[in-house]
């Protein structure tokens, strides 16, 4: 029988009403007895390193689910991270980054109801979950509302139903149907697991609005070391910024050009107001990259090296499906 570790760390799957409103409180133990089918197909131990609602989600945590996998990933089949939903696309972003070539599945789930309430979708997802990690497909993931999204192709995109989840700009992996694994796509991580046990989370992520004052923008910029431009459409600079983007750059802090819309990604090449941009600067852009792995794929590049060539060519390594530029 397949061996999994189940690691809880808090969200709507584990949460008791409180008078104060939802606040996670179960332990692993008590998410495993609402679904005791899974006694059938495998065998489940349990950590608990966290326990927060995701919106306290920091990258630290991430570091830390990470470790909790690296210390234990011989004695495991596979791993099930039960985590809240509202950050639990990040947090499958960047474990895509941390523990590369998985061969072992790494799956997260989550609910947007408790687990002991009658209508939930929780035991579901739990036992799906477990399901996939027994099935032994490589890599990380998430499997939610019988879809499993790679895991840096994830997005939530709605607040309240059970089908929480999209897969942006790229298919679903596979789907559970009636307890079986459909799959879709080969695995495409194979090999030794490599970890990274370092990130620079100075980066902030800035979403332009039509009149955002200058001063705003150079503020953020000197914030960080990695700034990520949530522009228009393929991609862009109003004229206003052009100046501060000329110091950013010559203070040698990394800029990324990304789009506030949510499907089909950039390319900076086609409009004058971005074209000036790539030839100029030599900006990065994430074409067909999900924000949420924009975000932690920077902070995994930066915590690795300061050198431009390298930034360059490790932001644009596809790693977990993420680019396919
Ligand atoms: N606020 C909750 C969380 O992210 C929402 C959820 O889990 O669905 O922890």
């Amino acid at each position: 029988m397949k061996r999994i570790l189940l690691i809880a760390t808090g969200g709507t799957i584990a949460s008791q009403k409180t008078s104060v409103g939802l606040m996670p409180e179960l332990s692993p133990e008590t998410l495993l007895r609402h679904v005791p089918d899974a006694a059938s197909f495998c065998q489940v131990d349990t950590a608990q390193p966290l326990n927060l609602d995701s919106t306290n989600i920091l990258p630290e945590h991430w570091l830390l689910m990470a470790e909790v996998i690296e210390k234990h990933y011989g004695q495991y089949d596979g791993f099930v991270i039960c985590h809240g939903t509202d950050t639990l696309a990040y947090t499958a972003a960047a474990l895509s980054y941390l523990i590369r070539h998985t061969r072992k599945p790494i799956v997260l789930t989550g609910a947007q109801k408790p687990i002991d309430y009658e209508d939930t979708d929780a035991r579901q997802n739990l036992l799906d979950s477990l399901r996939y990690a027994c099935h032994g497909d490589s890599g990380v993931c998430i499997v939610f509302g019988g879809h499993v999204i790679a895991g840096t192709r994830a997005r939530k995109t709605r607040t309240k139903s059970y089908n929480a989840f999209s897969s942006i700009n790229f298919p679903d992996l596979a789907e559970i149907r009636d307890q079986r694994v459909v799959r879709f796509l080969p695995c495409a991580e194979q090999g030794e697991p490599e970890f990274t046990h370092t990130l620079n989370t100075n980066v902030v992520l800035l979403k332009l609005i039509p009149g955002l004052p200058v001063e705003a923008f150079s503020a953020a910029g000197k914030l960080c070391d990695g700034l990520i431009i949530e522009s228009y459409g393929v991609g862009g600079i109003p004229d206003p910024y052009l100046k501060e983007l000329d110091n950013l750059v010559q203070m040698g802090k990394t800029v990324v050009m990304a789009t506030q819309v949510p499907q089909e990604g950039s390319d900076l090449s086609v409009y004058q107001v971005g074209h000036r941009l790539k030839e100029r600067y030599q900006l990065l852009e994430p074409y067909d990259m999900t924000l949420e792995s924009t975000v932690t794929k920077l902070m995994w590049v930066l915590g690795q090296s300061q050198d431009r060539d390298t930034i360059r060519r490790l932001f644009y390594t596809p790693i977990n499906y993420d680019l396919l530029f």
